[in-house]
């Protein structure tokens, strides 16, 4: 039975990589009738930040892939905090140390402090273990006795030397390590909290996780978390790996980063992202208009293909297509105008009741008060092709709603005449707008009747009725607004 995990640390928002990787498990887990747990890893205190896992909780719903199992909503594997979990990870640490995978190290800040001084690039491993003080260079008694006093320590993996870790990466395949480069990581804090390294190997056999998805950037980490299922004599159990490509800036330099966010003017958080300390805001693509199908679409593309041209996937056609084989090893760039593609496409797609809710807070925002749903539907309908975000609904539509303020007078007037206002004063006064083909064929007919071309005429009956050069058909607004309301405001832009 396939079981996957997203396991985020609470330290911030959510960043579109993280995102990316949440939905892949949960991909992943649907495709294959699986479980999609969320666990929390908040073992690092200093960098614990308050609200930022009712963020993660909120931006998985909000994208639609909430999990099976959670901290809200536990199964029987809780809990799903490795905060409170803390009682479970000290044993397996202390039985790696009397298997000899492990040991226990006193080494006080300072005294790690005055050895990166000394060595350069200092890594606390094969190389200089021998030179701190922890279980291997102290005796047994010394050892002892400083466990009993309570002195500060904390556990050290033992890396081996001159071995090579293997794994099989289920995007990658054979990927190897020399453990000579490996660093003796720290398991279990002094605080009692083990670290990520720890807690990742013990929760994943604990949850019995099958397959686990994650960033490339924890690659790296790999050896160590190898190592510790093997010593911790359950290799068997392992999950499959499979790590996923980096998302990279939109010239393809570099990881994305949230600076480039910043200096580009996109966001790169699912959802706006407060810091509770300073008060920024980061922004996310939900507030700026994006459609949680679109942004989910996007994402799912960022490493990610059918096999076919197919761009637009709904989440429950990506269920069913989804697989590993497919995911590529090379980094995907990430491009902020391919993402409000997506959002126009999917606007363009969907149906009007479907887009009503959105629309209306957009309005809403914008002061604009819906009273009749219908009509709205209607409206969404006729300018949804002009639409890339959400708000641009307001802008497209808000003359369907109150007359416009504004006209865009330099349009009309130096061609203007008297000759002009007379035509429309007969045209409004026998108006009738039964269809938009119909109404089209009276206006021109009238038009010829009165010498004009009907081109010089259709620019300022779209100026009266929307205020610019903008919209759909003028004669499909005409109908829309209807015979009262198009009267009134032809005789208000004529007045
Ligand atoms: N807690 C890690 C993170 O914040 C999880 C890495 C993993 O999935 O193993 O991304």
């Amino acid at each position: 039975k396939v079981r996957v995990r997203f396991a985020p640390s609470p330290t911030g928002g959510l960043h579109l990589g993280g995102v990316r990787t949440a939905l892949f498990n949960y991909l992943f887990a649907k495709k294959n009738n699986g479980t999609f747990v969320l666990r929390v890893e908040d073992t690092d205190q200093n960098r614990f930040v308050e609200g930022a896992e009712q963020y993660i909780v909120y931006c998985l719903d909000w994208c639609g892939i909430t999990p099976d199992e959670s901290p809200d909503n536990p199964g029987v594997y809780g809990p799903y905090r490795q905060s409170e979990r803390k009682p479970s990870y000290r044993k397996f640490a202390e039985q790696l140390i009397s298997d000899g995978y492990a040991y226990y190290a006193f080494d006080t800040p300072e005294d790690l402090e005055a050895k990166r001084k000394e060595i350069p690039n200092f890594q606390y491993g094969q190389a200089t273990r021998m030179q701190m003080r922890n279980s291997l260079t102290l005796t047994i008694s010394e050892v002892e006795e400083l466990l009993a006093a309570k002195t500060p320590h904390v556990i050290r993996i033992k890396v081996p030397g001159n071995e090579i870790v293997h794994f099989n990466d289920l995007i990658r395949g054979d990927v190897s390590f020399e453990t000579a480069l490996v660093d003796d990581k720290v398991l279990l804090k002094a605080d009692g909290m083990p670290t990520y390294h720890l807690a990742v190997v013990v929760d994943d056999k604990a949850m019995e996780i099958t397959h686990a998805f994650r960033g490339e950037e924890w690659l790296p980490s790999a050896p160590v978390h190898i190592l510790l299922w093997k010593y911790l004599g359950w290799e068997a159990d392992m999950p499959a790996w499979a790590h996923l490509p980096l998302i990279l800036k939109p010239d393809g330099h570099g990881k994305l980063s949230k600076r480039d966010g910043d200096r580009l003017g996109f966001p790169v958080y699912a959802m706006n992202w407060t810091d509770p300390k300073t008060g920024d805001i980061t922004k996310g693509f939900k507030e700026m208009g994006f459609m949680p199908e679109a942004f989910i679409n996007m994402l799912a593309l960022l490493g990610w293909n059918d096999g076919t041209d197919q761009e637009l996937f709904s989440l429950k056609e990506l269920e069913e297509k989804f697989s590993i084989e497919r995911i590529s090893k090379a980094g995907a760039k990430f491009d902020f105008e391919k993402a409000k593609w997506y959002n126009h496409e999917w606007i363009k797609a969907e149906r009007a009741e479907h887009l009503a809710r959105s629309v209306k807070t957009e309005l809403e925002k914008a002061g604009i008060e819906v009273k009749d749903d219908v009509f709205l539907n209607t409206v969404i309908d006729l300018i949804k092709d002009r639409c890339t975000l959400l708000p641009d609904f307001v802008a497209q539509s808000g003359y369907f709603f109150a007359q416009p303020s504004e006209y865009d007078v330099n349009s009309v007037k130096p061609k203007w005449t008297a000759e002009k206002a007379d035509f429309f004063n007969r045209f409004a006064a026998d108006l009738t707008l039964s269809d938009a083909v119909s109404a089209e064929a009276a206006f021109k007919a009238l038009a010829e009747e009165k010498g004009f071309k009907p081109g010089e005429l259709m620019l300022p009956f779209r100026i009266m009725l929307v205020g610019g050069k903008f919209g759909p058909g003028v004669f499909d607004i005409a109908v829309l607004l209807g015979v009262a309301e198009t009267k009134a405001r032809i005789a208000k832009a004529i007045a």
